[in-house]
């Protein structure tokens, strides 16, 4: 580990001001350290966000549901307005990580969490993402976790993120705060795709503090579940995932947000799947026929070639498991 120094804010005033120097802000610490202690990130000053009063849950007065940057994700997933209204982000949340790791770590830092690409977390292996221009170890290396979506000449590292699936399927909005005040981005335009600067990884600005993640109200309930396939039952990443949410009355499919985990370069959103179910009836031949449209687009690498028809597996049977024909 390189040294570092260390500062608590007290206040949001004094972690703006300090994330203006150049601090790195610091909330549950459980990826950041790893990172450090691997000598991956090397920041000079880490500001410690943890005593900020960004750790509510509220329901908007438009009907959305807000979730503080720093809540914890245990907190998050056994809060009663998240299971009741987002069944998906409860179970994203508890299908991510360990326990453990799920009472220290926050929303915010859940989000803003790095890829799992053992290349990028290997200092001596090439990684446009860790050291800009060098190259990429992944592409004629082992890339069987690799995304089939979204993928650059540059880098093919999928996003790891669980819940950022769900609040892509349900078009979260994530809150920020700076020294020129505070704006929202569309969760779609937070995550930046690779491209040639896979080094540049989110929309903030120097210096910026995620305060909340906001979902928006939706006229109509929405039934959702998480669905997540992995090498190994627990404590393991995402291989392919599906977060689905529907609205079905009388019959008729009125409301599909679907997004898949652990193919993409960014949680995936998957609208042409969505289009397929709006206005139909709930069959199992509807959702085989929706699903076939998950992976279009896909560029499978030498060693996840399974992936396509795995992705199109996983929605198929979560589209089944949530629209009640399972
Ligand atoms: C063994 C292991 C297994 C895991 N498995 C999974 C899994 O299956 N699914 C999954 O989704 N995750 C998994 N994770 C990742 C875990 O969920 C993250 O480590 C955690 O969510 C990060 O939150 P944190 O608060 O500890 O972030 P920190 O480590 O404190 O910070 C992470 C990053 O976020 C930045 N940051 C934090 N808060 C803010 C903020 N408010 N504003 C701006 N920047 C901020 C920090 O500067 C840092 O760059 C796993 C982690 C480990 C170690
Ligand atoms: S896939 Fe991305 S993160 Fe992995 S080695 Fe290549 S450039 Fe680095």
């Amino acid at each position: 580990m390189y040294p570092f120094s260390f500062t608590k804010a007290a206040d949001t005033r004094s972690a703006l001001a300090a994330g203006q120097r150049g601090g790195r802000y610091i909330a549950g610490g459980t990826t950041l350290v790893d990172l450090m202690r691997e000598t991956v990130e090397r920041p000079e000053t880490l500001v410690d966000i943890s005593a900020l009063p960004l750790r509510k849950i509220t329901v908007t007065e438009r009907g959305g549901l807000r979730i503080g940057a720093l809540v914890r994700m245990a907190e998050a997933a056994a809060h009663p307005k998240v299971r009741t209204l987002h069944p998906v982000i409860s179970q994203a949340l508890e299908l991510s990580a360990s326990a453990q790791l799920r009472n220290m770590a926050t929303i915010g830092g859940n989000i803003m969490q790095r890829t799992r690409c053992t290349y990028f977390r290997d200092v001596t292996a090439a990684c446009n993402k860790r050291e800009p221009g060098s190259g990429c170890a992944a592409l004629e290396g082992f890339n069987r976790t690799h995304a089939i979506l979204g993928t650059s000449d540059d880098c093919v590292a999928t996003h790891p993120s669980d819940v950022a699936v769900a609040f892509a399927a349900l078009e979260a909005k994530v809150h920020l705060l700076g020294p020129d005040g505070e704006r929202s981005v569309a969760f779609a335009d937070f995550l930046l795709r690779p491209g040639s600067t896979p080094n540049r990884e989110q929309a903030l600005r120097k210096g910026e503090l995620i305060t909340a993640v906001e979902i928006p109200a939706h006229p109509r309930p929405l039934k959702s579940g998480y669905l997540k396939v992995r090498d190994r039952q627990s404590y393991e990443f995402a291989l392919t995932s599906a977060a689905v949410a529907l609205h079905i009355r009388g019959g008729v499919i009125r409301e599909a947000k679907v997004a898949a985990g652990g193919v993409g370069t960014v949680p995936w959103k998957l609208p042409a799947v969505e289009r397929h179910l709006i206005g139909e009836r709930p069959s199992k031949a509807l959702w085989t026929a929706a699903a076939e449209r998950a992976a279009e687009g896909a560029r499978p690498l030498e060693h996840n070639r399974f992936k396509p028809e795995l992705l199109k597996r996983t929605v198929e049977r979560q589209l089944r498991i949530v629209g009640g024909t399972a």
